[in-house]
This record gives structure tokens, sequence and C-alpha cells, in this order.
């Protein structure tokens, strides 16, 4: 018998134990810090679990290397592990942008039927058991928990990462990892809120608008994104702002967002709002948007532009009229950073990629180990990319190298 023992019990974690103990060969030891396995899988897609997305491909991914992604993909693609899935009893559904949920809108339903996986697979699970610490031993490693020392002949580390602080991301997957002699790149918060100037977004809290975030370091466009976005008293949040999030973290000082409100640029805008002064010249200035964008943002658009918001539209010359269509069309806020880790959703940066194998996961430099999901230097788009990755990685870390 080969013992395999896998240091962290979430989505990387679960798969890796899942697929070594497939050979029966290997007996299959979980080990997991908190109180159960799965705790960070129970908050994805705000508990509904976006579990994979059938666009997954490595362009949807970022580190190093972002090539590295593609032996793990391409031998469990979105539509194996669906299948895979499927034959665990999870029925799905698949939405908009090829984003995958449970049919049952529950992550619990994904979360259950790996627990009835892990069961019948005869691995065992050991909860509320945190790995102090790892050392290569003369055959194999040796693993320290609070009050055991376990012996593994191969040793899988699916800590995950330090995003979602309250659902269990730490650090220790790369302090465990180091003391095997593995370095790390940075670690950012990425999929995560923007922290701008509040004096605009908090006067706006709660409002939604469909709009284009293009972000800056003063005239180099460094990412850009169409989609909902939310106002926040620190700044905005939602998907589109998650998109252009991990270049807010790592893009360094002198960024701004700019945000387009229409669906035009600001030549056409100009226009539209001069079709509005014909029709409505009463109207005063601070009702310019009414019926074609949200009203708070509306009034709030015509304050930043400085236009006087009493004045009748017909008494607004073209100069006005350009400083209210650039407002909604370029409305522009310097960038502070983003949230923490706290409430990231996934770990930009994490152990070098070079010093792993891409098609078996294994350690150039330490014989035996192995490593998967959100710890490794791979970080994915908002959308499924990255429970896609966590089951990839640790399907493929989990065949050991086979
Ligand atoms: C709020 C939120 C929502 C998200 N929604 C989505 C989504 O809808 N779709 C999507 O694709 N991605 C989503 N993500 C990202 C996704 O959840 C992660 O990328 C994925 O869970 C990473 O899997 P992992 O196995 O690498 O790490 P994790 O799932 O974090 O698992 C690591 C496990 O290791 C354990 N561990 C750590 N250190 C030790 C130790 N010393 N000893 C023992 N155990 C240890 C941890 O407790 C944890 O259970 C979301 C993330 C968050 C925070």
């Amino acid at each position: 018998m080969r013992d395999v023992l896998v240091i962290g019990g979430g989505a990387s974690g679960i798969l890796a134990a899942l697929t070594a103990a497939e050979s029966p060969e290997n007996r299959v030891l979980l080990l997991e810090r908190q109180q159960r396995i799965g705790r960070k899988l129970l908050a994805t897609g705000n508990g509904r679990c976006n579990l994979t997305n059938t666009g997954a491909a490595p362009e949807h991914y970022h580190g190093e290397e972002p090539d590295f992604v593609r032996p793990a993909l391409e031998a469990f693609p979105p539509a194996a592990a669906l299948d895979w899935f499927h034959k665990l009893g999870l029925l799905t559904a698949e939405e908009y942008g090829g984003r995958v949920y449970p049919l049952s809108n529950s992550a619990n339903s994904v979360l259950d039927v790996l627990r009835f996986a892990l069961d019948r697979a005869g691995v065992e699970q050991r909860c509320a058991c945190p790995v102090r610490a790892v050392r290569r031993e003369k055959r194999g490693f040796a693993v320290e928990t609070d009050g055991a020392c376990l012996r593994a002949d191969k040793l899988i580390l699916a800590c995950g990462g330090a995003a979602g602080a309250k659902l269990g991301g730490v650090l220790d997957g790369y302090q465990l990892a180091k003391s095997l002699g593995h370095k790390r790149t940075g670690l950012y918060p990425a999929l995560v809120q923007l922290v701008t100037e509040p004096e605009y977004p908090r006067a706006l809290k709660g409002v939604r608008a469909e709009a284009e975030l293009t972000l800056l370091r003063r005239t180099l466009v460094l990412a850009r994104s169409k989609g909902e976005l939310q106002f926040t008293d620190k700044g905005v949040s939602g998907p589109v702002s998650f998109d252009v999030s991990r270049a807010a973290a790592t893009g360094g000082e002198g960024l701004t967002l700019r945000i387009n409100f229409l669906p035009c640029g600001v030549r056409e805008a100009e226009a539209l709002l001069a079709e509005r002064q014909a029709a409505f010249p009463e109207l005063p200035a601070s009702e310019v948007f009414t019926g074609m964008l949200h009203n708070r943002l509306g009034r709030m658009l015509v304050k930043y532009s400085g236009v006087d918001a009493a004045r009748p539209l017909r008494e607004l010359d073209r100069q006005a009229l350009a400083r209210l269509a650039e407002a909604a069309s370029a409305f522009t806020l310097p960038v502070k950073g983003t949230e923490g880790f706290d409430n990231a959703q996934v770990t930009a940066g994490g152990l070098r990629t070079a010093d792993f194998d891409p098609h078996t996961l294994e350690s150039r430099l330490v014989p035996g180990l192995f490593a998967c999901g959100e710890l490794l230097d791979v970080d994915g788009d908002c959308g499924g990319y990255n429970l896609q990755w966590a089951w990839a990685s640790g399907r493929l870390a989990g065949r050991l190298g086979a």
C-alpha cells in the first residue's frame, strides 16, 4: 500500500483525494484544518456555486505562466468535469456566458455529492486537523498535526490561497511549501471590489448600472470590461469591477477608472443630449438623463459635470452639453486600490509554477510532492473559472504522475 496524504479539504483537495483513491494501491487521508470540508465551496456563487464555465480555456487564467493551466484543463475540461459531477448524481444548468450552476441552485448539492463520493471511495477524512509542518524523510514525508506525526509516501498540497479569509483563506500552504524549498510570487487580492475616491460612489451606494469600465495608468489602458456595476460606500463593486480588479491590485500607482454609462461614445452622447434639449427645452438640467439612467445616477452626473442643475435645457450652450455628455460617457474616478483578502474571491499569485511540471503538477524540486488549486500561481476570471481550475488541477495532482 502507498500512503497518500492530501492537505486541504477544499475543491481541489477533494478532487485530488477522490482521484488518488481510484487506484487500489493508494490509501488516502484528507486533512482539513476547519471543522468541516468544503466550507468555502458553500459560499461560492453567492451560495449557488458557479462550478464551472463551459468556455474555460487558458486565456481566462493569469499568473507568471498563463499557459501552465493548459495540460490540466485539456485532461479535465469543463465537459469532463460536468460529466464527472453528473455521474456523482449532480444535475446542473448552464446560464449566460457559459456559467454552470447546480440545478438546485444550492452549493450544498455540490458539496453533498462530493462528500458521498469520498465516503464511497473510502477516503479517510480528519477535520479540525491543521497541518503545522511537513518534512522530507528518507522515504516520503513526515506531516505534523496537533498531537500526531503522520507518514506519507506522496503528499498533495491543496491548502488554497489567502482569499476569502473568513471562509478559511490562510497562508499555510505557502509556508508549508516554503519549508520544502518552494518559492512564491507576490500575493494580491483579486475578484474584489475597487476602492476609489469615495465622494461620488458613497452618494450612490446601492445603485446598479450597466457600464463599460476602463482602468488606466495615466493614459495606458490596463483593463476594460462591460457589465453590471454597483456603487458601494468605498468605491465600485459588481462583476464588471471584479473583471478589472486584478489589474487594479497589481497595476501600481496613479490609476484611474473611466466609466461609460451609455452604450455609445462621447460624440454620440452629445448628439443625444442635443436631441433632448430640442425635445424638452423647459426641463431643468438636473433631469437631462431622466429615462436614460437611474435617477440618482443621472442627477449625480449633472453635479459632477458642473452644469447648473436648475437651468432649463434651452439655456445650455454646446460646451455645457459636451460636459454633460462627457460626465455620462467618461466619468472618471481616481483608484486608491482594492478591498483586501477578506473580501476577495481569489488570490492572484502563489507558488511559482516554473517549479512544477504542468503535466503532472509534481514538484520539480521535491519528488513525490504535488500541488493544486489556488495555492499555485494561477487565478481565473470571474464566472466559474477558478473552480474549474480547482477540479482540473486536483484531478491531475491526484493521478500522482501516473
Ligand atoms: C466568496 C467566494 C465566492 C466564490 N465564488 C466562486 C464561484 O462561484 N465560482 C468559482 O469558480 N470560484 C469561486 N470562488 C473561488 C473558489 O472558491 C476558489 O478558487 C476555490 O475554492 C479554490 O479551491 P482550493 O481547493 O484551491 O482552495 P480552498 O477551496 O480554499 O480549500 C483549501 C482548504 O485547505 C484548508 N487548509 C488550509 N491550510 C490548511 C492546513 N494547514 N491544514 C489542513 N487544511 C488546511 C482550508 O481550510 C480549505 O478548506 C469564490 C471564492 C470566494 C471566497
